[in-house]
């Protein structure tokens, strides 16, 4: 006889479709159905480090959880059972000892033969049937996972695609501004800007489609190298790409952009050697709407290519300085649905 419960979690985690809500009822789920006590989502990154001193460069190994809105980076030396894991790259179960009472196992989530992510448990009982139903329950997750990825990738880039953007733009600036438990935290800061590509039609004119997506794909990895792994880039069509800066005040939001605009000046493409791009930008606004959000750095882009291109424009300076007129929308101007 099937057991209800788990039909129901079951049909809970294919019925998400976003990946922070099917972390969460992948979680809800597992400490459901093993009675776990504490059970933890990492994923995985590792960056490059290079030492100050020595001028080695290393890999550095990087937990993130992606249910924490701060975005917070956790070094891996911090979790000694997670690290063990790592080493092994296979389930390790830690049994009770005299500093934790609680039996801890840590499961690798392997994809494409990187450990992608950690889902870290604490339980008081962990037999057959406990480790069979995380197993399982995590091997739901990864084939939703990389279904809602399809859906949300845009197939030439591997960025985010539009339709990601539109359908979760509300709730990521929503985890910008609230905890997990949806209490209101101070704002972090965050800020959306808008890339175009300086006179692209020339590259396709000159060297074909191909080179032309090429620079599109170089450009779109030079953008994955610039920013940092929480902040989410989108392909938004054509040669328009889209950021969404989070934990940056106007400051690190403008020094992020200038880095990548000029880091694109000085990359040499194959063939077509340089290329620039115009960059509008606004500080996120908890008032402010997504469609006034993109209003606006579109504006704050328009300018850019009308005064020279290559250079990255704030609205909210283009508006001090006088340059452009402020944008102010009541709120029943906008229209949230079709
Ligand atoms: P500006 O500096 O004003 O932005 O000039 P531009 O030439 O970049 O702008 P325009 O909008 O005139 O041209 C955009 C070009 O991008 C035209 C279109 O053929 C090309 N394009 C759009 N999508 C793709 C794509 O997926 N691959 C390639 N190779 N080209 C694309
Ligand atoms: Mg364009
Ligand atoms: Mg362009």
């Amino acid at each position: 006889m099937l057991d209800p419960e788990l039909i129901q979690h079951l049909s809970e985690l294919t019925a998400q479709r976003d990946r922070h809500h099917l972390i969460s009822a992948t979680i809800q789920a597992i400490n459901k159905l093993t009675g776990a006590k504490e059970s933890t989502f990492f994923d995985v990154h590792k960056v490059r480090h290079t030492d100050p001193k020595s001028g080695l460069v290393a890999q550095k190994i990087l937990l993130v959880e992606p249910l924490d809105p701060t975005g917070k980076e956790h070094a891996v030396g911090t979790f000694p059972d997670i690290m063990n894991c790592l080493n092994r790259r296979s389930h390790t179960t830690f049994p009770p000892d005299n500093k934790q009472p609680l039996t801890r196992s840590v499961f690798p989530i392997i994809v494409d033969q990187e450990v992608r992510s950690i889902f870290f448990h604490k339980t008081d009982h962990y037999g057959q049937e406990e480790k069979d139903i995380l197993s399982f329950a995590l091997k739901i997750f990864v084939n939703m996972e990389e279904l809602l990825k399809t859906k949300d990738q845009d197939p030439l880039t591997g960025l985010l695609n539009r339709r990601s953007f539109d359908e979760t733009i509300s709730t990521v600036l929503d985890q910008c501004n609230h905890n997990p438990k949806g209490e209101r935290m101070p704002a972090q800061g965050a800020c959306l800007a808008i890339f175009d590509i300086d006179h692209f039609k020339k590259v396709n004119d000159v060297f074909g489609h191909a080179i032309g997506d090429e620079v599109l794909i170089l450009f779109a990895r030079l953008m994955e190298q610039v920013f940092r792994h929480n902040d989410r880039i989108y392909r938004f069509g054509g040669e328009e790409f889209l950021t969404l800066l989070v934990d940056a005040d106007e400051e690190k939001a403008n020094a992020a952009l200038e880095r990548f605009r000029e880091s694109l000046e000085n990359y040499k493409f194959p063939q077509v050697d340089q290329v620039t791009v115009s960059i509008g930008y606004v500080m996120v606004n908890e008032s402010d709407y997504p469609p006034v959000l993109l209003e606006k750095s579109d504006k704050a882009l328009y300018f850019a290519k009308n005064n020279g291109r290559n250079q990255v424009c704030s609205f909210e300076a283009l508006v001090a300085n006088g340059n452009i007129a402020n944008i102010e929308h009541a709120a029943d101007d906008i229209e949230l649905w079709d």
